[in-house]
């Protein structure tokens, strides 16, 4: 479970990103945070890893502050997919993927098997696995940025904005495969978009924020609808 309890993000510069933002996400389940750009999604998502430090408030993941965690161990735990994927350039497919078991400790043999079983998993052409990531097209960029965040099988998967820059036809193809992998993995997603469309689809749980970083709602996403 990861518990925001009243979290307040305010940059340097004044601005407040996030107004203390009061959520509670159950385990296993598949929570969006939508809204306008500027809302303070991505604040809030990056503040569940540590990137970003809140000003005042407490974030638990599984009852623990993460403020008293070690932040590499906190990670580890949390696989973290961004917009563009990502990826190390001058790395293959399969070494991206495999980068974060051996920083665990795998051996580099076992860390390239478990990179090519997830990499399948996540519907890649494994023929494209000893390609750089400038061989590959955007949409296959993004399935290799999903299988690296699941390579090291953490509970947690943090998703922003995933799949905005692929063409629509790949982003319902990557939606699908999502969709696929949530039923498969029982893992606990929170993941950001700007759309929608696209959270009511994927989301069993929708936060919906809104100007000067507040918390709207938060709730099922059929009543969201008919909010
Ligand atoms: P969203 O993900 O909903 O687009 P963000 O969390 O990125 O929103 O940003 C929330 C607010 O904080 C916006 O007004 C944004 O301009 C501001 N902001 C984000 N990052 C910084 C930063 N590093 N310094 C100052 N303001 C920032
Ligand atoms: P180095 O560390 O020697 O510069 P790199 O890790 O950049 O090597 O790349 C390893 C090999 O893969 C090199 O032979 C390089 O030319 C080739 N390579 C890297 N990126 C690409 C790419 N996008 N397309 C084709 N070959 C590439």
């Amino acid at each position: 479970m990861i518990e925001f309890a009243h979290v307040t993000k305010q940059y340097p510069d004044g601005t407040t990103a996030v107004d203390d933002l009061d959520l509670r996400i159950d385990a296993g389940s598949f929570t969006v945070f939508v809204g306008p750009s500027g809302c303070g999604k991505t604040t809030s998502m990056r503040m569940i890893n540590r990137m970003i430090t809140p000003t005042s408030g407490t974030i638990l993941v599984d009852g623990r502050d993460i403020s008293t965690l070690d932040a590499v161990q906190l990670r580890l735990g949390m696989g973290y997919v961004i917009q563009n994927a990502g990826l190390l350039p001058h790395r293959t497919v399969v070494d991206n993927v495999a980068t974060v078991p051996v920083l665990r400790g795998d051996s580099r043999r076992e860390a390239r098997r478990a990179a090519l079983d997830v990499l399948e998993r996540v519907g890649l052409d494994l023929s494209l696995a000893t390609r750089y990531p400038a061989q590959l097209s955007g949409g296959q960029q993004q399935r290799v940025g999903v299988a690296r965040a699941l390579a090291a099988d953490p509970p947690i998967l943090l998703m922003d904005e995933p799949f905005s820059a692929v063409d629509p036809v790949v982003r319902e193809d990557l939606q699908a495969e999502m969709q696929r992998l949530q039923a498969e993995l029982n893992k606990t997603i929170v993941f950001v978009t700007h759309d929608i469309d696209e959270a009511v689809k994927l989301g069993d749980r929708i936060a919906v924020f809104g100007r000067g970083g507040r918390l709207q709602q938060y709730d099922a996403p059929q009543r969201v609808l008919a909010a």
